[in-house]
């Protein structure tokens, strides 16, 4: 099975994504995540990508399909993966399209609204990378781990204003991109985080029985 999740910034992909892993044992391949441990480990592709993301802007398309390309080659991706983050632009659909058939395409669609107002209160585990929304007064600790959670910097509000004009104008496309390919399965983000999960698990298991069929 190999699977994308495509949706605005903060839509809820990460989330979603542990979610379909651990259910169906795939690889959670998330290029956000794969870059932010890059900068943490101070790696010549960290140092390259940070600028961009601080500010909300795509890394190069060549440094993230290289990315992507070897990461996908190692093992675990073997009973399949889900690509969560990637691909973002045309030119990076088309270079997956190269090195691997999607299965399935998940759109997680949500209004601009309520993301903005998802990010200003949402933080993130240095440990293992869970997000989670922190209400006014709560404890910042991470549910699964007990880490202390921190607030990516391209969380803040002109960043994440940038990263949603980005989002409309580079990866919107891509929708319509798989749509025409007859991958695209679109699920409200609107709702809780249990029935999106709901309706995305819905969706696989459809697709898993044609696949076994
Ligand atoms: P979000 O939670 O906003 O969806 P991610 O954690 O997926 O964000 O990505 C954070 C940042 O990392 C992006 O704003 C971008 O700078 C960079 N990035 C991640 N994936 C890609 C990609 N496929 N192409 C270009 N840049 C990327």
């Amino acid at each position: 099975m190999k699977l994308i999740l495509l949706g605005p910034p903060a839509a809820g992909k990460g989330t979603q994504a542990e979610r379909i892993a651990e259910k169906y044992a795939l690889a959670h391949i998330s290029t956000g995540d794969m870059l932010r441990a890059e900068i943490a480990s101070e790696t010549e592709l960290g140092l390259q990508a940070k600028a961009f993301i601080d500010d909300g802007s795509l890394v190069p398309d060549e440094m993230i399909c290289a990315m992507v390309k070897s990461r996908i080659a190692q093992d675990d991706c073997k009973n399949g993966f889900l690509l969560d983050g990637f691909p973002r632009t045309t030119a990076q659909a088309e270079a997956l399209a190269e090195m691997i058939d999607t299965d399935i395409v998940i759109d997680i669609d949500c209004e601009p609204e309520i993301l903005v107002a998802r990010v200003a209160k949402r933080m993130v585990c240095p440990e293992c990378k869970h997000t989670q929304i922190v209400n006014e007064g709560e404890n910042p600790v991470c549910a699964k781990c007990g880490a202390e959670l921190y607030r990516r910097p391209d969380d803040n509000p002109d960043a994440m204003r940038h990263r949603l004009a980005v989002y409309y104008e580079s990866t919107f496309p891509l929708i319509q991109y798989y749509k025409q390919r007859g991958l695209l399965a679109a699920i409200n983000g609107g709702q809780g985080f249990d029935e999106v999960t709901r309706d995305i698990f819905a969706v696989i298991d459809g697709v898993m029985t044609l696949k076994n069929s």
